[in-house]
C-alpha cells in the first residue's frame, strides 16, 4: 500500500480525514486541532476576561485533550485562572484508574485539580450503590451521569468557577443529539449547544455555572491521535458500566458514519441551525428553577433527581 503523504507539508501522514479529504502528518495534525480548538473557543466567546475556569478531567483522552488544549492558550493570559474538577465515582477497576491518570495529567502540567468523590458528597460509591439496589446495566449509567452534573455543576460553583469546561468530542455531541430526538426531550435538547445559554438565563444563571465544549468539532479518534501525539496520561478503556440508549445511539451513528462521511458533523450543525427555534419554541413552556428542598441545589422540581432517585431511600 502506498503510504499518503500529508497534504500540507509532504511529509509522511498518520491521518486520513475522510470528512476533509485530506492526509496529515503529526505536526501538522496537531497543529490543525489547535486551530479548530481556538476557533470553537473564539466563534462561540466561551472565555471572558476575569475567567476562573474549572475544567472536567476524568482520566479519558478527551478531558486530557480538553485540559491540555486550555491551558495552551490560556498560559499567555494573566487574568484568566484554570483549575481542575475530578468526580471519583467509586468503580473500582475502571475510574480508580482513569482518576490516576487524571492526577498524573494535572501535576505534569501543574494544575490544580480538586477531587469530590460520590462517596463523601452522596454517601456511597457507585459500587455500594449499584450492589445494594442492584440496578440494572441501563440504569446504572443514566444515574451515574446526573450525580456527576451535579456535583460538578455544585462544586465548580462553591469553587467560584465562571466556566465549566467539558471535555465532550464531537461524536459525544452528536450521539447527546440524536438521543433526544429519540426520547422526544425537546427541553434537554434546548440545553444543548456549545455553550449551555441556559445557565446564562435569568431563571437559570444564578446556580448553574456556563458549560462550555470547546472539543465539540473534534472527532473521537483525533481527540484519542492528539492525546497519544502529545504523550498525555490517560486511560484508554471505558468504564465497565457504560451503557443504556447512548450506546444504542453510538452503533447507528458509527454505521451511518461509514456509508455517509461527516454525519456526525452534519447531525451538529443541522442541530445548530435548528436550536434557535427549539429555545424559542420552549422559551414559555420551561420550568421554573427551584432550589431542591432537600439539598439546595437547582431543580425545576422540587426535589431534584439526585435527592429523588439517590439520596431519597433510606440508606
Ligand atoms: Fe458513570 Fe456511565 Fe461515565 Fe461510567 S460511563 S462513569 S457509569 S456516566
Ligand atoms: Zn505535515
Ligand atoms: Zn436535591
Amino acid at each position: 500500500m502506498v503510504k499518503r503523504k500529508c497534504s500540507v507539508c509532504g511529509r509522511n501522514a498518520i491521518i486520513h480525514r475522510k470528512y476533509e479529504g485530506r492526509a496529515l502528518c503529526g505536526q501538522c495534525f496537531c497543529r490543525s486541532i489547535e486551530r479548530k480548538f481556538k476557533k470553537t473557543v473564539g466563534k462561540y466567546r466561551m472565555i471572558d476576561s476575569g475567567d476562573r475556569i474549572a475544567v472536567a478531567v476524568s482520566g479519558g483522552k478527551d478531558s486530557a485533550s480538553a485540559l491540555y488544549l486550555m491551558n495552551m492558550i490560556l498560559k499567555p493570559r494573566k487574568d484568566i485562572e484554570l483549575f481542575a474538577i475530578s468526580v471519583d465515582e467509586g468503580i473500582k477497576g475502571s475510574r480508580d484508574l482513569a482518576l490516576k491518570k487524571a492526577r498524573e495529567l494535572c501535576r505534569k502540567l501543574g494544575i490544580k485539580q480538586h477531587v469530590f468523590s460520590f462517596r463523601k458528597e452522596l454517601g456511597k460509591s457507585l459500587d455500594q450503590k449499584v450492589k445494594k439496589d442492584k440496578l440494572s446495566r441501563g440504569d446504572i449509567c443514566g444515574l451515574c451521569g446526573i450525580c456527576r452534573r451535579w456535583i460538578l455543576n455544585k462544586k465548580a460553583r462553591e469553587l467560584g468557577a465562571t466556566k465549566l469546561c467539558m471535555g465532550m468530542n464531537l461524536n459525544d455531541e452528536a450521539e447527546s443529539i440524536m438521543m433526544n430526538y429519540v426520547r422526544g426531550d425537546v427541553l434537554r435538547a434546548s440545553r444543548l449547544g456549545p455553550v449551555t445559554e441556559y445557565s446564562r438565563s435569568k431563571a437559570g444563571g444564578k446556580f448553574f455555572i456556563p458549560r462550555i465544549k470547546p472539543l465539540r468539532w473534534i472527532p473521537e479518534n483525533e481527540t484519542e491521535l492528539y492525546a497519544k501525539l502529545k504523550k498525555l496520561p490517560f486511560r484508554p478503556k471505558e468504564c465497565k458500566y457504560r451503557g443504556g440508549l447512548r450506546i444504542d445511539v453510538e452503533k447507528v451513528l458509527d454505521m451511518l458514519e461509514k456509508k455517509h462521511v461527516g454525519v456526525a458533523f452534519t447531525v451538529i450543525s443541522t442541530f445548530d441551525t435548528m436550536l434557535p427555534g427549539i429555545r424559542k419554541s420552549i422559551k414559555y413552556s420551561e420550568p421554573k428553577i427551584h432550589r431542591c428542598k432537600k439539598c439546595g441545589e437547582p431543580s425545576s422540581h422540587a426535589v431534584c433527581k439526585v435527592c429523588l432517585l439517590w439520596k431519597n431511600q433510606k440508606d
